[in-house]
């Protein structure tokens, strides 16, 4: 199903300081660690959001959640699709063949190799990563649950519609 009222995180560049705090929040949460242990067993982090730094300055890459999201489109297993205003992925459905992330116009999804468990051994599989809108940690979009949104040390970054976005670039 498309909704218009599709939310994604949004950056004010002019706030911004580029200081990862958001990147950081974001793997350690939906990795279930702290900063602490994290370091000392030196876990990589998976973030779903990425800071990049350009000659204008920081710049943040994640999930636009797109009413019209062409990732949905072009997945041969249906393991992306609308679900409660958000673009949901099904890891367990992915197969791993980077379509998604190729069709991606904003370089949103990254293509990982996960080890899990099959018939008690631990094996070796490709699957996408994308922004979730840290859905799972209260069981709706909201600010209170994107781990991003509660770690930026300057109130940067706010959930908000495109027609919203629209308004504010126009
Ligand atoms: S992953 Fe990319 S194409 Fe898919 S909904 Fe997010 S921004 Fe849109
Ligand atoms: S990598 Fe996974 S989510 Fe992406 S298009 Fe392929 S099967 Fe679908």
């Amino acid at each position: 199903m498309t909704t218009s009222e599709n939310r994604f995180v949004h950056v004010d560049s002019s706030k911004c300081l580029g200081c990862r705090s958001c990147e950081i929040a974001c793997g350690l949460s939906h990795q279930d660690l702290d900063l602490f242990s994290a370091a000392l067993h030196g876990h990589k982090l998976e973030p779903r959001i990425v800071v990049k730094h350009s000659e204008q300055g920081p710049i943040t890459v994640q999930c636009r959640h797109c009413e019209d999201a062409p990732c949905v489109q072009v997945c041969p297993v249906n393991a992306l699709y609308h679900q409660a205003g958000m673009v949901t992925l099904s890891e367990e459905t992915c197969i791993g063949c980077r379509l998604c992330s190729k069709a991606c116009p904003f370089g949103a999804i990254r293509v990982r190799v996960k080890s899990q468990l099959e018939g008690g051994k631990a094996v070796n599989k490709a699957k996408a990563l994308k922004c979730d809108l840290c859905i799972s940690r209260i069981g709706a979009v909201s600010e209170e649950a994107c781990a991003c949104i509660q770690s930026c040390p300057v109130k940067a970054m706010k959930l908000i519609t495109a027609a919203e976005y629209q308004h504010k670039i126009c």
